[in-house]
């Protein structure tokens, strides 16, 4: 269990200090600890995982943050592996993931349906499919294949995703194809998101394909098959409690509902990391309390051997 920090913590000495208990925290504290070194972990809020994190709706526990790990490279696989948790990881529902939206007549009906299966973040490669007139319609669609006809005139020098969509296929892919991924991906509108981020070789692939569909098919055809992300059996916040767990291993202190107000190097020693008062601490000793980090200390000496007689 995380414990609250105390004054008596004021001198401590440890080589490493985390700050901020979200899962990049807990893999450096990990990190750390597996080699050896004495580490802290502080965290502002009262639970671990920061946007790794779950609640609960109509009884059932969800992932509040993230709900899956990107399998193109193996990473997060290994690392999950390394945790032991191999056997609760789990392949995505082979249905898809599905759009849900609004009719875009009043008093219409709201449209669900699959998310097209050939697209770049809702960007459709082949923007005539069945898949794709169902969510946008004819009108829609041939707005989207008009795409294929305008020359390449900002080549490679689009960088608001947004922009790039509704310049070449038209408001209603941007709307209600690519908007509903960024939102879900990222909680950014496309107008936000740099296209080299999000979607690295995007506009290279334009400009060599001529047109933003081909640039989609082309990127599609270059990445392994099978699911791009896996998931965690009981939800990916089961990686924070396994993580905690490994960090009790490794005999890493950790500390919850201890932000961090300063860090600074000291005059004799490295750094002094300063936390903000806890409520019932700042009522007994008023001011903030202290911990220090040193540099990994000196191993013991070893004892000499007896002489020979
Ligand atoms: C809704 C949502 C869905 C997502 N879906 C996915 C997904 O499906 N797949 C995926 O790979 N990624 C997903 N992500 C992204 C992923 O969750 C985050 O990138 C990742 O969890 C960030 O981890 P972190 O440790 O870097 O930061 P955080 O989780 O933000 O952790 C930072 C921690 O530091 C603490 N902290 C901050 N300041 C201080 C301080 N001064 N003192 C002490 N503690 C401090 C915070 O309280 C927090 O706990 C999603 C994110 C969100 C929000």
């Amino acid at each position: 269990m995380s414990e609250a920090i105390r004054g008596e913590r004021m001198g401590d000495v440890r080589d490493v200090v985390v700050i901020g208990g979200g899962v990049a925290g807990l893999v450096a504290a990990r990190e750390c600890a597996r080699v050896g070194l004495s580490v802290t972990v502080l965290e502002a809020g009262s639970v671990l995982g920061g946007a790794l994190a779950s609640h609960e709706v109509a009884g059932l526990t969800l992932d509040s943050g993230a709900e899956s790990f990107a399998v193109r490279r193996n990473a997060v696989a290994e690392f999950i592996e390394g945790l032991g948790l191999a056997d609760r990881v789990v392949q995505p529902n082979p249905a898809g993931a599905w759009l849900y939206l609004p009719s875009e007549r009043p008093g219409g009906a709201a449209v669900s349906a699959p998310m097209p299966r050939a697209g770049v973040l809702g960007i459709p490669g082949s923007p005539l499919a069945e898949d794709v007139r169902r969510v946008i319609g004819w009108s829609g669609a041939l707005r989207a294949w008009l795409d294929r006809l305008m020359p390449v005139l900002t080549i490679g020098r689009e960088h608001s995703l947004g922009e790039l969509v509704r310049k070449r296929m038209g408001r209603r892919v941007l709307e209600r194809l690519v908007e509903p991924v960024t939102a879900g991906v990222y909680t950014s509108s496309a107008d936000d998101l740099e296209v080299d981020v999000v979607a690295p070789g995007l506009n290279a692939a334009l400009t060599v394909t001529g047109s933003l569909s081909g640039a989609v098919l082309s990127l599609r055809s270059a990445a392994p098959a099978g699911s791009a992300v896996s998931g965690l059996r009981g939800g990916m916040a089961g990686l924070v409690t396994a993580l905690r767990a490994d960090l009790d291993r490794f005999e890493v202190e950790v500390f919850t509902e201890a932000a961090v107000t300063r860090i600074r190097p000291t005059p004799a020693e490295p750094w002094q990391v300063t936390i903000a008062p806890q409520p019932e601490a700042a009522e007994e000793s008023g001011p903030p309390e202290h911990l220090k980090r040193s540099k990994r200390p000196k191993r013991p000496k070893r004892p000499k051997r007896p002489k020979r007689p």
